[in-house]
């Protein structure tokens, strides 16, 4: 029943789609795209389209988008725009979170990546190898996968902050309280795949196309980076989204361990729902407070972590004079 109304939604937002389309002028690089596509298409098979081809968009996109911030930081005149200026990157924190990068890209989300050629040729999903999709189809697609993965996002992400299990997992992540850039995906490996999938489940219910995961994982890694950035540049395009949260929306996370769970929309999905769902004033309000106590917990874990930082340097000092006594 539930699958049939679903159904029902999707055919019709694809019919209203295709109405619009019929309104707009004709993409004048559908054509080039098409005879690239085709390129492709004789010179190599489906499987190294569908690996090698994503990993290579995936590597490209990724350092691409994070080059911009990682220049910001030697411009003077750009430092008025970083959210804490305080909290400056630094060649170490830069270097350790390049190493876990590779380490996640190629031991974690490759083997994904070809988990999803398999999973679609096992299922016999339908890919439409043959035609090249219109930019309105593209367009309303990634978007219908960023609100299916700022829902899982913002519930997983929640859960992950659950006192029972942050300190195993998503600790990681919030190892820099002043997000950079590379930092997007800067994540235990369990949190890779746990908030990973929601970015597949987008592709389950509308990927019809190779393109479109292109185009999805673009729009995904550019608004992950640019959310992580650590600058909040003026007339920055991606703010004419509807709900677009931003490096400011993000920033206070990191900042605070708390609130602000989504990854894309300030108002996000998953708020609706629980809003829709009538949770009583009151309950919130214990939400609050529950807030309250989480960000005491990480705040404790942080002076902890600083103290034994500080023990550790202390000890050296002694025993370096301890030495220099000798
Ligand atoms: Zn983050
Ligand atoms: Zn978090």
């Amino acid at each position: 029943m539930a699958v049939n109304g679903t159904a029902n939604i999707l055919s019709s937002a694809y019919l209203a789609v295709e109405f619009v389309d019929s309104f707009l002028p004709a993409n004048p690089l559908q054509e080039p795209l098409k005879h690239a596509w085709n390129h492709m298409l004789q010179n190599y098979s489906k499987f190294q389209i569908a690996t090698w081809g994503s990993l290579i968009v995936h590597e490209l996109i990724y350092f691409l988008f994070c080059l911009p911030g990682f220049i910001f930081q030697f411009l003077p005149f750009m430092q008025k725009y970083k959210i804490q200026p305080d909290k400056p990157e630094t060649w170490e924190k830069q270097w350790k979170c390049f190493k876990m990068l590779l380490f996640n890209h190629f031991c974690i989300q490759l083997p994904l990546i070809c988990g999803t050629y398999y999973f679609t040729e096992f299922f016999s999903i339908p890919y439409d190898w043959d035609s090249m999709p219109r930019w309105p189809f593209i367009l309303a697609q990634c978007f219908g996968c960023a609100v299916i993965e700022d829902t899982w996002h913002y519930f997983l992400h929640r859960a992950l902050h659950h006192r029972r299990v942050y300190k195993y997992i998503h600790k990681v992540h919030h190892d820099f309280t002043s997000p950079f850039g590379m930092q997007a995906e800067y994540a235990h490996p369990a949190e890779t795949i746990i908030l990973g999938a929601g970015f597949f489940i987008g592709i389950m219910v509308f990927c019809n196309h190779m393109i479109l995961l292109w185009a999805w994982v673009t729009f995904r890694l550019l608004e992950t980076i640019d959310v992580h950035s650590g600058y909040d540049i003026p007339l920055n395009p991606l703010h004419l989204i509807p709900f677009y949260a931003g490096a400011r929306f993000h920033d206070f996370h990191h900042m605070n361990f708390v609130g602000n769970y989504g990854s894309t929309f300030t108002c996000s999905f998953a708020v609706h729902v629980r809003y829709l769902t009538r949770v009583p004033v009151a309950k919130q309000v214990v939400r609050t407070r529950a807030h309250a106590s989480v960000l005491r917990f990480h705040k404790g874990h942080d002076t902890e972590n600083e103290r034994e930082k500080q023990s550790g340097k202390k000890r050296n000092k002694d025993r370096q004079q301890c030495q220099e006594r000798q």
